[in-house]
């Protein structure tokens, strides 16, 4: 059997760390098994998917250094590789199981299932699918599907029994089938939901191992069902310990940096980021952290997998970063530093920014100095960020609100574009509508992003600087504003 693993990177957002992680141990398993690994994105959800994100992913996949055998930007033969590419596809296996009596139409309408579900938690019974249409006969649904009812299909979940989930790490799952709702696999628009194409994908792509993350054990009895449902082998499954912030909690842009762009913006080498990912979920042996992906291809073994808890720790990942940089040789450290922050394209962004501001041309460093650091030491600057006659605590909270904002999701409107026009409307309305001075807002979040009182233009200097680490900046000021004493 030849090993054929994916991930399966849904285009609605930053492109995420835990997509690295992810893609890191399948692609070294499929590596090591002289396999093939595939990437496929599952764009069915219409609403969040942007062509963007997808393509931030594909960009920062690629830095990391995570190619890839199959995709959508190089095919294979079992493209399409996006999913809004093979609605057909999900249209004909929904309908084939309709046929089989396996999945049938619901013809119930949003009011019909929100007055359920109202009912249901009035009377905090399960939640879920009544089966009000599960028994309809086949004749009459066809009939009133014919006659342009809208209408979904849904999975036929036995009501007693259990589903068992073989974990290659986990071992068994058990899960009670009546506790499982009718998934819905084919929405009213025709477009599959992400079940039905996530089990047909990995079907026809002869994907043999699903290796993804923790959260979508829940899912796999839908999974597993559907499998059966069709009469299709299923893959094994190997569900990953999700990354962790300190707290322990699942890893959160609140609490740490989640964007790919972020580290690459921060000056962390792909190689230090691939090795400190691999070291969440395993090791290449005792008192050994510091490995190549070559020399993790070539001792991997599936089975030597942790799911433990892996906390993702910053101050580990500099440390490691740090090794290895310091031993490139010094031609090698040229060449990142100007593909960093060095290139003609990156200085060229910088110039009309700094040199109003510039006597000597060493200016251009010391004048400019927050577009190289990372993360900024607020030490001492807290009195820079508050206005006279505002608290810590205030300030802290208009950044917070500030910077979620700058969070929206990307296929929200209210999504602010990291231009500067766009930047400087959406502050000026912002400080108006909370109520604070225009140059007070300003001040806080100028000396939040850069460290400094005096800048060039604040929403250039955004700009360059990039959301990312805009973002991350803003967030560790409010941190730090928060840990002052309460006076
Ligand atoms: N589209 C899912 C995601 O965004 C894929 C999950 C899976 O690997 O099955 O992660």
């Amino acid at each position: 059997m030849t090993v054929r693993v994916r991930i399966a990177p849904s285009p609605t957002g930053d492109p995420h760390v835990g997509t690295a992680y992810i893609a890191l141990f399948n692609y070294a398993f499929a590596r090591k098994n002289g396999g093939q690994f595939i990437l496929r994105i599952e764009d069915t959800d219409r609403t969040r998917s942007t062509p963007e994100s997808e393509e931030a992913i594909l960009r920062a996949l690629k830095w990391v250094g995570l190619e890839w055998d199959e995709g959508p930007d190089i095919g294979g033969p079992c493209g399409p590789y996006r999913q809004s590419e093979r609605a057909h596809l999900y249209r004909e296996h929904a309908e084939r199981l309709v046929e089989k009596g396996e999945a049938y139409r619901c013809f119930c309408t949003s009011e019909r299932l929100a007055e359920l579900r109202k009912a249901q938690l009035a009377a905090k019974g399960q939640l879920g699918y009544d089966g009000h249409c599960r028994d309809l006969d086949p004749a009459e649904s066809a009939r009133r599907a014919q006659s342009g009812e809208p209408f979904v299909i849904r999975l036929r979940m036995p009501r007693e029994g259990e589903c068992l989930l073989r974990d290659r790490h986990r071992g068994e799952i058990r899960f009670q089938n009546a506790g499982v709702d009718d998934q819905v696999l084919l929405k009213t628009d025709g477009y599959p939901t992400y079940h039905l194409a996530n089990v047909v994908d990995d079907h026809l792509m002869g994907i043999t191992h699903v290796i993804r993350a923790e959260e979508w054990i829940s899912s796999s009895p839908k999974h597993l069902r559907l499998y059966e449902a069709f009469g299709w082998q299923a893959p094994e499954f190997i569900h990953m310990p999700l990354l962790r912030n300190r707290d322990k909690t699942k890893i959160s842009k609140r609490k740490n940096p989640v964007s790919l762009d972020y580290y690459r913006d921060a000056g962390i080498l792909p190689e230090a980021l691939r090795n400190f990912l691999a070291l969440m979920g395993w090791s290449i042996g005792p008192d050994r952290e510091k490995f190549t992906l070559a020399e993790m291809v070539a001792a991997f073994d599936i089975d030597r997998v942790s799911i433990g808890e892996p906390v993702f720790d910053l101050v580990k990942l500099m440390d490691l970063n740090g090794q290895y940089i310091r031993e490139l040789s010094d031609e090698a450290l040229v060449d990142r530093l100007l593909d960093w922050r060095f290139s003609r394209a990156a200085l060229e962004q910088l110039a009309p920014l700094l040199r109003e501001r510039m006597k000597t041309l060493c200016d251009f460093m010391v004048r400019g100095d927050f577009f190289f650091t990372g993360d900024i030491d607020y030490r001492g600057l807290a009195q820079d960020m508050i206005s006279k006659g505002r608290s810590a605590r205030e300030t802290a909270a208009i950044l917070q609100e500030y910077v979620e904002k700058l969070d929206e999701p990307w296929r929200d409107a209210r999504r602010v574009p990291f231009e500067d026009e766009a930047l400087d409307a959406f502050s000026r309305a912002f400080a108006e509508e909370r109520g604070w001075k225009i140059k007070e807002l300003f001040s806080a979040v100028r000396t939040a992003v850069t460290g400094k009182v005096a800048t060039p233009p604040l929403f250039s200097t955004m700009r360059v600087l990039g959301r990312e680490m805009t973002r991350k900046r803003l967030r560790d000021a409010v941190a730090a504003l928060k840990s002052l004493p309460v006076s």
